[in-house]
């Protein structure tokens, strides 16, 4: 980048270099746009199943499921809002609720949220959750009408929490008289399923969706459409567009990284007052959406988790690049002494430790030793400078990193 001398040198240089993005709200997370390439089957699929609110029927209740950027979310949001106007210019009294688990954390604000719907004003905190419940019924039966209530990224909600408000939910009609309610969940995690109640997981899933990773092509058409919104004509080479394409499929399908990825090379591009999009726009930024990715799982890890991690990275800094368990178990206690946690079990220890190797922190192989069996090595997979980084802007965990365990500083020869 060249030098740039004045503050006025650079606002002029904002002005006059914006021909890469000519709009950058279409590339939002929760922008819908018009078309949504591939995805007409699952689209039909599900319009075929709400329309009979039109007939002024309850609709079967749906349970959606597929990896993170497979377009559920989209897809739901894109159906409902013309079933809503569609519904609205026959007159058929019907209203949606749509609520995101994961963001809305607790049952208490999930069912606060479908109040809302209702324009049911539900304190903060502080009802119990039947209480919610009873005015929920009593103000839909006011209304008389079809209810769907989107539950989406359901499995966070039923993870953290139980699946007792979906049971909950499923068995409202019951006691409902004049108004119905369908449910519509969608899971980012394919094993959801094991986790629901039998009686659960069959009304919920009246009927199933599923929505298939996208393979390189048709990311290519997710992403052509969307450019032509988003930048200016010439902006992007179709080289680039392929590769941007490929290196999403390449991850698991993922159409909303791809468009990340789209974003944040146009910004780049930008930036350095480039005509063009290149390949090599798309691969730094890349580079850059993997590194937030690495630094916000480091920062919302579990205290235990951190711990552990922590562990790995005082036995790197001793050399020490790949440790056994054990090895990582003894740093681990001496760093809940010190920072007053009650040590986990070494079983309990190494569940982290597979946890941590799934979400790319940590790598661990398993090594043949010979006669004595097979052992686990478990190493970093990230930079050590970034681990530091992290934890220097921790309050908490600041205090780890320049640690000297005891257990490696007694033993001489401990190395590996
Ligand atoms: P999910 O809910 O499965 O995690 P989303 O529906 O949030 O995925 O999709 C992720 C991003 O990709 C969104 O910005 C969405 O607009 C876009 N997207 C997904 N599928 C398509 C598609 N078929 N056509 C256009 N954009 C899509
Ligand atoms: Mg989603």
């Amino acid at each position: 980048m060249q030098n740039i001398s004045t503050l006025d040198e650079l606002f002029e240089r904002a002005i006059k270099t914006t021909r890469i993005i000519k709009n950058k709200n279409v590339l939002r997370h929760d922008y819908i746009p018009e078309k949504l390439p591939h995805r007409e089957e699952q689209i039909h699929y599900f319009g075929e199943i709400v329309a009979s609110v039109l007939k002024k029927d309850r609709c079967s209740n749906v349970f959606i499921y597929g990896k993170t950027g497979t377009g559920k979310t989209a897809v739901v949001k894109y159906v409902l809002t013309k079933l809503f106007d569609k519904a609205q210019s026959f007159g058929v009294p019907f209203k949606i609720c749509y609520v995101n688990c994961r963001l809305a954390g607790t049952e208490y604000r999930v069912l606060a949220s479908v109040c809302n719907a209702l324009n049911v004003k539900v304190p903060f905190t502080g009802l119990a959750v039947g209480e919610i419940f009873d005015r929920f019924k009593v103000a839909l039966d006011l209304h008389a009408s079809l209810l769907i209530v989107v539950l989406d990224e359901i499995d966070e909600l039923v993870k953290a929490r139980g699946d007792m408000l979906l049971y909950e939910l499923t068995r409202m009609n019951e006691s409902l008289s004049w108004s119905k309610v369908s449910l519509v969940g969608i899971s980012n995690d394919l094993r959801f399923k094991e986790l629901l109640d039998p009686r659960v997981l069959s009304s919920l899933s009246e009927e199933e969706i599923v929505f298939r990773p996208y393979n390189a092509a048709e990311l290519y058409d997710i992403l052509f459409e969307r450019c032509g919104l988003a930048f200016f004509e010439p902006a992007l080479s179709q080289g680039a567009l392929n590769l941007c394409a490929a290196l999403a499929a390449a991850e698991h399908g993922d159409a909303r990284r791809a468009l990340d990825m789209l974003r944040v090379a146009g910004e780049l591009a930008e930036r350095e007052a480039a005509v063009k999009i290149t390949d090599e726009h798309i691969r730094n930024a890349e580079r850059r959406i993997e590194h937030d990715r690495v630094i916000d799982a480091m920062k919302n890890l579990t205290p235990h988790s951190k711990l552990v991690l922590a562990s790995v990275y005082l036995l790197n800094k001793e050399n020490i690049n790949s440790a056994i368990t054990g090895d990582i178990y003894e740093v681990y206690q001496e760093l809940c002494e010190l920072t007053a946690y009650t040590a986990l079990t070494q079983r309990r220890v190494s569940g982290l430790i597979s946890e941590l190797d799934i979400i790319g922190l940590l790598n661990s192989r398993v090594v043949s030793m010979g006669r004595y069996g097979r052992t686990k090595k478990i190493r970093l997979s990230v930079s050590r400078g970034l681990v530091s980084k992290v934890f220097s802007e921790d309050e908490a965990f600041r205090c780890l990193i320049e640690y000297s365990p005891r257990c490696l500083t007694n033993v001489g020869g401990h190395k590996a």
